[in-house]
């Protein structure tokens, strides 16, 4: 600073100020000039500097008597690292004298001896549902263990009947406060976090952190058309958090057992039927219950070859956050030779077969297949 500004008029008080007097002018022009209301302002913030240079010295007895006998320059001799250079610690007389009028906004926050929020931790849980819940959507119960509210002190992690007591390293200001040079630094005090008070015998539950791990119970709406590996959000449903800072959340993941006799593609649904060389041959209408045992019928072509597959609009699964729209049933055909003949069926086959070679159906298989 090329020429020193009178800290008196700095500050807009006499030289009779009292510390009263001193703090309000210093309120009020630090509010002014604060860099957060003057974003991208450099003239202001070299202001702000200032003033906090000049509340620095003049709100301290020793600082000020220096100051009124010889000037600045009487500072910056006098002290371990001259006056300027030490300077920087103005956040923290900032921060002591607004408290929380600016929040975390401002730097002092890490030093304003304020005790800081913190939102607990997500947790992941995993549920099971069968094909059939899938369909239809299901509320499932879901139990587990997470961090919660000590039951036995209620959080407040004193013992019971017994209170909180005024912290003894910080005597309840919540903030430390520790001389270097000329300035006094100040943080949040290790031993309360803060808090200003401690408790006086701790839980034991808890061992005064007035947090537990406790059994928690949610029940999860699980959507009709839900597929497998679908995570489904509970808010609030994880570990609490401290000082106030709420609780995480549930993400549960949803896992879809293996069906006997459906299998699932996507939303359709998949279902193999045997069937015989005649039905195939000739077409038939097949009677089969669907995921919701309900009978329909599948009409399968004349002429259809193994692994033909037929489709039943609507029948598959509902599609997850679509109401009333659902996939596709898709009956694949499974031709079934037989084993083991009755003399009459094996009698039948033979005509059968004689029927063909006299149609002239019955090429030879070099035909078959070059032909
Ligand atoms: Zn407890
Ligand atoms: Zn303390």
């Amino acid at each position: 600073m090329a020429k020193q500004e009178d800290y008196y008029s700095v500050l807009g008080v006499n030289r009779n100020a009292d510390q009263n007097e001193l703090k309000s002018a210093y309120r009020k022009m630090a509010m002014k000039y604060h860099p957060d209301r003057n974003p991208g302002n450099p003239e202001a913030e070299e202001k702000f500097k200032t003033i906090n240079e000049a509340f620095e010295v003049l709100s301290d007895p020793q600082k000020r008597q220096i100051y009124d006998n010889y000037g600045a320059e009487g500072l910056n001799g006098a002290g371990a690292g001259g006056f300027h250079g030490g300077f920087g610690g103005f956040e923290d007389i900032f921060s002591s004298v607004f408290g929380d009028m600016f929040g975390g906004s401002f730097g002092g926050a890490s030093t304003g001896g304020r005790r800081r929020a913190q939102r607990g931790g997500d947790l992941k849980e995993e549920v099971e549902v069968t094909l059939e819940e899938a369909y239809d959507g299901i509320e499932k119960e879901v139990s587990y263990t997470r961090v919660d509210t000590c039951s036995t002190c209620h959080g407040t992690g004193a013992q019971e009947g017994s209170g909180r007591k005024t912290c003894p390293t910080c005597r309840g200001s919540g903030v430390v406060q520790f001389s270097q040079g000329f300035f006094s630094m100040r943080q949040s005090c290790p031993d309360c976090g803060g808090q200003g008070s401690i408790v006086e015998k701790p839980c034991r539950d808890c061992k005064g952190t007035g947090r537990q791990r406790s059994k928690a119970k949610f029940t999860v709406k699980i959507p009709a058309g839900v597929k497998e590996g679908v995570v489904l959000r509970v808010p609030n449903g994880g570990d609490i958090g401290t000082n106030d800072g709420g609780y995480g959340d549930l993400y549960i993941q949803t896992h879809v057992k293996k069906h006997k006799i459906f299998q699932r593609d996507g939303d359709d649904l998949v279902l193999e039927i045997p069937l015989s060389y005649p039905q195939a041959a000739l077409g038939a209408a097949i009677k089969i219950q669907n995921i919701k045992k309900e009978e329909i019928q599948v009409v399968i072509p004349q002429g259809s070859q193994h692994g033909r597959v037929v489709t039943v609009d609507g029948e598959g699964m509902p599609v997850l956050g679509k109401a009333g729209k659902k996939g596709n049933l898709r009956v694949v055909v499974n031709l079934e030779v037989p084993k083991k003949l009755t003399p009459r069926q094996k009698k039948l086959i033979e005509e059968l077969g004689q029927a063909f070679e006299e149609e002239g159906q019955k090429k030879s298989l070099f035909e078959k297949i070059f032909g």
